[in-house]
């Protein structure tokens, strides 16, 4: 691992392209028009990124259709496919240096995070897809000897991919992974923060061989090129990670225009629950902290409201206190920071925000609360944990995507799991306890896509990942079952004579 001053040399040295990539090219936008991307950790310009429009997103429909229709990529052999991404995979491997600096100067997240998390486990996941490629069968149905009747699964076309900013490598890699493998061409939006490392990993997979205009990447904002892909009559589905409000654009934009597919991940406000059988609170306070501040709780499936029974609570408060202490917070390209910047200074501000109506709402702060490192330019906010919150405070409500931890106490069970599934959300759970009797009848009453026991995250690639409720729509990432939400069905009945 390089240290703070050699990243900070290689990030000198770095030259960033912010042209689009469309049919297998990098171009500016067809208006000429750029935006500028900040560093979150300087307050400082990073880069000019062409802004996409709807023309630009047309230009890339329109090849991603012609080269799914040519047959290239979606009717080469299975194998072929599965070669060039796993291509595509020792590629993202080989420039791992260059991705996660990417990441860590668009993002603001840890270097540390982007080497050993973000960018390897990115080409893990096109590695599994790409393994699965040729190893997926079709069915016959139990119709009888008059007939040979094939259900078939064909890649459902030309998929649109609306990407956020808090994992945009791997965010992508859960994309691509699954539509690229079944045979798709795919349009990318990446969230218009961070563009950067998606652009590098397109022209990686040119190298790698997918063909030009199977894998292209639109840039600009949600209002232009997201909404445009969202409108357009030729793209057959949308696969959407970000929030629940703007996934509710995409069911819009569907029904307004041509009934695309559409599959979507979105937000959460997910519970920690620990039992009162626990022994344990060393590891449930590791895990917690993680839960919580991992990646500056810009994380979807963050752990932000911990249930504790009331005569657990401060042993367990003092000693996720103690753990906290040791995650530095600083420049993200220094490697022992474990806590970055936030994305930009409006989610900065609105994290800000939320702080504020916490204390007004009489939640009691535990510590943090406060911007820090402002010198710096950059947006950092003190990891914050709030005690004496009740369920119906907005802080134990709506999803704050930032360094806060709220927790609220319980009297019994019962009441712990109407407070944990008392969300409009239902994404991913942690549930501590010892006894397995209740590790499998709590976790069985909780409404989440994923409950984790005994710890924190989120599986691994051969397990699906998507939200009940508001969580999520429509399919799961990862996982054979992320096939699925990329393919129609289609029935062939051949009557024999
Ligand atoms: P966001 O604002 O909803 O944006 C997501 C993407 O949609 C961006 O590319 C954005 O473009 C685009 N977009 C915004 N407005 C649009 C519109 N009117 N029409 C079409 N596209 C539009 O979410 P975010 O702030 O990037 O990410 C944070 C959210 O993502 C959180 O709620 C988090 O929970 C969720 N998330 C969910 C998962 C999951 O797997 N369930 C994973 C990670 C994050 P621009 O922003 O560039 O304009
Ligand atoms: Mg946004």
């Amino acid at each position: 691992m390089k240290s703070y001053q050699e990243w900070q040399q290689y990030a000198a040295a770095l030259r960033l392209d912010g042209r689009a990539f469309i049919d297998g090219e990098r171009s500016g936008a067809e208006s000429g028009e750029t935006f500028s991307t900040l560093n979150p950790a300087s307050g400082q310009l990073l880069a000019s990124v062409a802004c996409c429009d709807a023309a630009d997103v047309d230009r890339a429909v329109k090849a991603a259709r012609a080269a799914f229709d040519s047959g290239v990529w979606a009717k080469a052999a299975p194998a072929q496919r599965k070669a060039v991404l796993l291509r595509l995979a020792q590629l993202i491997d080989d420039h791992a240096e260059e991705l996660a600096l990417l990441e860590a100067l668009e993002a603001g997240k840890p270097i540390a995070e982007c080497m050993g998390l973000d960018i390897p486990e990115s080409a893990a996941c096109i590695r599994w897809h790409a393994e699965v490629t040729d190893k997926r069968y079709d069915a016959l149905s139990p119709s009888g000897s008059g007939v040979v009747s094939m259900i078939t699964r064909e890649a459902i076309g030309v998929v649109g991919a609306v990407l956020p900013w808090n994992f945009p490598a791997l965010m992508l890699a859960w994309k691509i992974g699954p539509a690229l493998s079944v045979g798709n061409s795919v349009v990318v939006k990446p969230a218009e923060q961070t563009s950067l490392s998606t652009l590098r990993i397109a022209e990686l997979a040119l190298e790698a061989g997918v063909p030009a205009g199977v894998f292209s990447v639109v840039t600009g904002f949600g209002s232009g090129a997201g909404q445009a892909l969202g409108c357009h009559p030729d793209v057959d589905l949308i696969a959407f990670t970000g929030s629940t409000e703007t996934g509710k654009r995409f069911l819009r934009y569907s029904a307004d225009t041509n009934l695309k597919r559409v599959v979507l991940e979105c937000g959460g406000k997910n519970p920690q629950l620990v039992l009162p059988d626990v022994s344990n609170l060393d590891a449930v306070a590791e895990s917690a902290v993680a839960a919580a501040f991992w990646n500056m709780g810009e994380n979807c499936s963050a752990g932000s409201r911990l249930l504790v029974p009331a005569g657990m609570k401060q042993a367990l408060l003092d000693k996720i206190q103690s753990v906290l202490a040791t995650w530095k917070t600083g420049n993200p390209l220094d490697p022992e920071v474990k806590l970055g910047a936030l994305i930009e200074q409006k989610h900065y501000q609105k994290v800000l925000d939320h702080i504020a109506v916490a204390k007004a709402e009489g939640a009691n702060l535990v510590c943090g609360g406060n911007a820090t490192l402002s010198e710096s330019g950059g947006w950092f906010v003190e990891p914050t944990i709030f005690d004496g919150v009740s369920p119906a405070m907005r802080i134990a409500r709506e999803e704050v995507f930032g360094p806060v931890l709220c927790v609220i106490e319980y009297q019994d069970v019962e009441e712990a799991i109407h407070i944990a599934n008392d969300t409009c959300y239902g994404l991913a759970a942690s549930l501590w306890t010892d006894n397995v009797n209740s590790a499998h009848k709590v976790a069985a009453r909780i409404r989440a896509g994923t409950v984790t026991i005994n710890c924190f995250g989120e599986g691994d690639l051969s397990t699906p990942f998507g939200g009940f409720g508001q969580s999520g729509f429509g399919g799961r990432d990862k996982s054979v079952y992320a096939h699925d939400q990329y393919c129609e069905l289609k029935t062939t009945w051949l009557k024999l004579d």
